[in-house]
């Protein structure tokens, strides 16, 4: 027979799909495999609906490899095709099933009026969306394909060949092997070039673990021979004795056909679930995993879900190595291992995967960033996992706090990122430590405890519980009873300024108040009074001790002020702008040349003996004024945890003052 040529415009297409669509080449068996599969639901289909006697377990797909021939060959008993069919289907590539049955989906939706964001159906997906591109997939590892099939019910059985864009031919042909009805493929392997290796197709470990890998959850069995080394009976039984192989073949089914997540609930245990995350996503931790989220949705979205939120983070989690995102199926066949889409950053610690029936498996990944219902999913696997998280806070406490010690990075990173468009999502899942409670606590639980009168939530940032707690600033508040949250992670206090505040619903909003910064005002009315007047008294000696600190270049200090705040200690570095001094730190540490500064605040403790002491100097002794000014400065430093300027000076002040 004469050899035809593809149909308009499908050899370029062949052409591109073959160079471009698919990043890797191996997924032609997962498309292959697809579409037996098809095949055989679609004959099994007929035979419910026709009474033909078929059952689930009539149907199978065959794999065989020949080296020497170079040839693999998929062999499934499904419905087969007609003279017509193989024309229409195989030789046009503007033809597919799938798409087709997509295409009525599409427009149903449209008509329900979904099409609000039509931006998400852009042209380049609504182009490939014409073409079935699966079955050509062969070509990327093939030079030749032949395609022996015989329609169920027909009596002949017709052979497609093809040796790729220049067209193909359609003979009759016999079809044994498969019996009845049923199609054959074979493909004739590419040699090997200087950057592809080919042959690997050809070898039975890899045909197995692309099977295992792609489609595993095929519902008909996926048999292939496998050879492999037996010990011979009778031998191997002691040293005059030695073990002999032999070569056996052994029928081998590859796939485990029922996926786990289609299962329902009730028909799993916790064991079943732990099996399945520790060997799908190789975490061996012996603890298991926080939470099981197991979702099936309808409507919108139509999906199984099954995710995973693991005990521990991995070593490389908080690295830019680290990869988010959920695997992706369509109908139980993988076809993405991380779609980073699906997740969104402040859960990238959750493991799992996502099956739908509304995703094309001839979709790529570039495609499938617009895809709608890609992002209607990912909205609500964010809700699923929120929903999980509070729950496990509501009622298992212990769990919780344990969950928050191994990513609660993650989640205040998730407030501050994105101008803080997740915080509102994200806020009561925050826990930070309670000065009161000695334990970390919610912000819903902060506000509950605090007096109607108090206006502020207060913090303190700093390295550690026990160096917050010892902190000047600190022992004033606590002892008039108010609780502060102690920040002891970077992220802390930026994560806070992007929320700003907090209130119960329906309740108002307390800002977040810095117990280190300037403007906090726990003093009452007499008090106050009494500061003002203590620095009116003290203007000058103020005045000098600012100029000391502030001389030459230098512009260490914002203002000096005595304070009232401060209780047995002498200073206290406090600020008095948006950028608190630990913010500066962090800032600072950060590989970018960052020199935000904070406006410093250096207060004063009156009652402290060393301030008559500077008194005395001011009117005495102005030199050695500055060098005490210089050294409480560094000590306020200290006390806060961030470095001092220049160690060394400031050792040598300490000793002049000492001998
Ligand atoms: P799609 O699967 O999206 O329709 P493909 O390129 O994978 O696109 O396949 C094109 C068409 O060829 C299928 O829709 C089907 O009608 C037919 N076909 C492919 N493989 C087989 C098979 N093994 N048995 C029967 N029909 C097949
Ligand atoms: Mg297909």
């Amino acid at each position: 027979m004469a050899k035809k040529q593809f149909k308009a415009e499908s050899k370029r297409l062949l052409e591109l799909m073959i160079n471009s669509i698919y990043t890797h080449k191996e997924i032609f068996l997962r498309e292959l495999i697809s579409n037996a599969s098809d095949a055989m639901d679609k004959l099994y289909y007929k035979s419910m609906t026709e009474n033909l006697g078929l059952t689930r377990s009539s149907f199978e797909v065959n794999i065989t490899t020949d080296k020497e021939a170079r040839t693999l060959t998929i062999i499934d008993n499904g419905i087969g095709m007609t003279k017509d069919e193989l024309e229409k289907h195989l030789g046009v590539i503007a033809k597919s099933g799938t798409l087709d049955f997509r295409g009525e989906l599409d427009q149903a939706a449209n008509s329900e009026g979904e099409n609000s964001d039509a931006q998400t159906t852009p042209d380049d997906l609504s182009v490939i969306g014409q073409f079935g591109v699966g079955f050509y997939s062969a070509f990327m590892v093939a030079d030749k394909v032949s395609v022996k099939t015989k329609a169920y019910g027909c009596d002949e059985a017709f052979e497609w060949t093809s040796t790729g864009a220049d067209g193909y031919s359609i003979d009759n042909c016999e079809l044994t092997e498969a019996g009845d009805f049923g199609t054959i493929i074979t493909l004739h392997i590419k040699e090997n070039t200087e950057d592809e290796r080919y042959d690997e197709f050809l070898e039975q470990y890899r045909i197995k673990s692309l099977i295992s890998k792609y489609s595993d959850y095929i519902r008909y069995p996926i048999k292939m021979e496998m050879n492999s080394q037996k010990l011979k009976e009778g031998t191997g039984d002691g040293d005059d004795n030695p073990p002999e192989y032999e070569e056996t073949k052994e029928v081998q089914t590859l796939n485990s056909m029922i996926p786990i997540w289609k299962k329902t609930k009730s028909e799993l245990s916790d064991e079943d679930y732990n099996e399945f995350y520790k060997e799908k996503f190789m975490d061996f931790n012996p603890e298991g995993v926080h939470a099981i989220i197991h979702d099936k949705t309808e409507g919108a979205a139509t999906y199984s879900a099954l995710m995973f939120i693991p005990k521990k983070a991995p070593f490389d989690y908080y690295t830019k190595e680290y990869e988010k995102g959920l695997q992706l199926y369509s109908s139980g066949v993988m076809i993405m291992e991380k779609c980073n889409d699906l997740l969104p950053d402040h859960f990238s610690f959750v493991k799992g995967l996502v099956d739908s029936e509304d995703l094309s498996l001839n979709i790529s990944r570039e495609m499938l960033q617009h895809d709608r219902q890609l992002k209607v999913m990912a909205k609500s696997i964010d809700r699923s996992i929120r929903s999980e998280l509070k729950k496990m806070l509501n009622n298992e406490r212990d769990k919780y706090t344990e969950f928050w010690e191994a990513f609660g990075t993650q989640l205040k990173f998730g407030v501050y990122n994105g101008f803080g468009q997740n915080s509102d999502v994200l806020k009561d899942l925050l826990l930070f430590y309670s000065s009161s409670e000695k334990k970390l606590v919610t912000l819903l639980e902060y506000v509950e405890r605090t007096k109607e009168s108090q206006d502020a939530i207060y913090f303190a940032a700093g390295d550690n519980i026990g160096q917050i707690d010892s902190l000047p600033q600190v022992e004033g508040l606590k002892d008039k009873g108010f609780e502060i949250l102690y920040l002891t992670d970077n992220v802390d206090e930026f994560c806070l300024q992007m929320l700003g505040g907090y209130g119960k619903v329906d309740d108002e909003v307390k800002p977040f108040k810095s117990v280190q910064s300037a403007d906090v005002d726990i003093a009452d009315e007499s008090e106050k009074e009494e500061i003002k007047k203590a620095n009116e008294e003290s203007k000058e000696l103020l005045a000098a001790m600012k100029d000391a600190l502030n001389a030459g270049d230098n512009s260490r200090v914002a203002d000096i002020k005595i304070s009232k705040r401060l209780k047995s200690h002498p200073v206290c570095l406090t600020s008095s702008g948006v950028l608190s001094t630990q913010m500066e730190k962090v800032l600072s540490q950060m590989p970018t040349d960052n020199n935000a500064k904070a406006d410093k605040v250096l207060e004063i403790n009156r009652n402290h003996a060393i301030f008559d002491k500077l008194q005395f100097l001011y009117d005495n002794d102005k030199d050695k004024l500055s060098t005490y000014a210089e050294v409480l400065y560094n000590q306020a430093l200290l006390i806060e945890g961030i470095p001092i300027e220049n160690p060394s000076e400031f050792a040598r002040k300490m000793c002049e003052l000492m001998v």
